[in-house]
């Protein structure tokens, strides 16, 4: 049985206005795999709605807060405005939010998620997501590659990991551990799947994207997390 109260808005919200080819890659990455989770389901709905901070402040508030406890100035902290989003998810009826920043990303948390304060070196992340959100990604290291399309191509996958993550993948529950990466989260092995640990960043992404072209972005165990998702009862 799906659970219906899963059937709920993914809201995208752009800190600034993104180049048109960026917005449709957002979007597209979000469709491709919204479409994969309600695959065969036809009653839910889980419309995608697209905001730029002019029409909802919050979504610059995010970002402010982010630099405000970064304790690198040219970063913002992922942990906090994670936290922030989190709020504002509960506050307005609890969609799917994935927010959208130009600027450079770190998590200041420890493996269990606890945020750690002022630890220096924060090294950098193009993105952060929890299990029914919200999803933070970065377009930041993504800037330099060249070629236009292939930076572009980079934004969908990484978008397309993101929710990948915000609907339940890796779901440890019925994965063999062994075929999981736990580096920075639990990530997949297998090859040609979205859903594998992008460390380096931009190179792995580059190869992530070479390799989900004319395939499924996810692999058979990571569209069934999708699918274990939408039946668990947790929320
Ligand atoms: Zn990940
Ligand atoms: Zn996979």
């Amino acid at each position: 049985m799906v659970n219906k109260l899963k059937n709920r808005p993914i809201e995208i919200l752009v800190n600034e206005r993104l180049q048109k080819s960026e917005k449709n890659a957002i979007i597209d990455g979000v469709v491709t795999v919204r479409n994969l989770l309600l695959a065969g389901i036809p009653n839910l709905k889980m419309p995608v709605k697209y905001f730029e901070s002019d029409e909802y402040p919050d979504i610059r508030w995010a970002n402010q807060i982010g630099k405000k406890y970064s304790s690198n100035t040219n970063q913002i902290n992922g942990g906090v405005m994670s936290q922030y989003l989190f709020e504002l998810q509960n506050k307005v009826n609890f969609p799917y939010i994935v927010y959208i920043t130009q600027d450079d990303l770190y998590i200041c948390t420890d493996k269990n998620g606890n945020v750690i304060n002022g630890s220096g070196d924060n090294g950098f992340s193009a993105g952060l997501s929890s299990e029914n959100g919200p999803s933070i990604i970065s377009t930041y290291r993504f800037k330099d590659i060249k070629n236009e399309n292939e930076r572009i191509s980079c934004i969908k996958t990484l978008t397309m990991h993101e929710i990948g993550h915000l609907f339940g993948v890796i779901n440890e529950s019925h994965r063999n551990k062994n075929e999981i990466d736990y580096r920075g989260g639990a990530h997949c092995t297998n090859d040609d799947c979205v859903m594998r640990q992008g460390w380096k960043v931009p190179s792995d992404w580059q190869q992530m994207t070479k390799d989900r072209r004319g395939k499924s972005p996810f692999c058979l165990e990571c569209q069934l997390d999708l699918k274990y998702w939408l039946n668990k009862k947790d929320n």
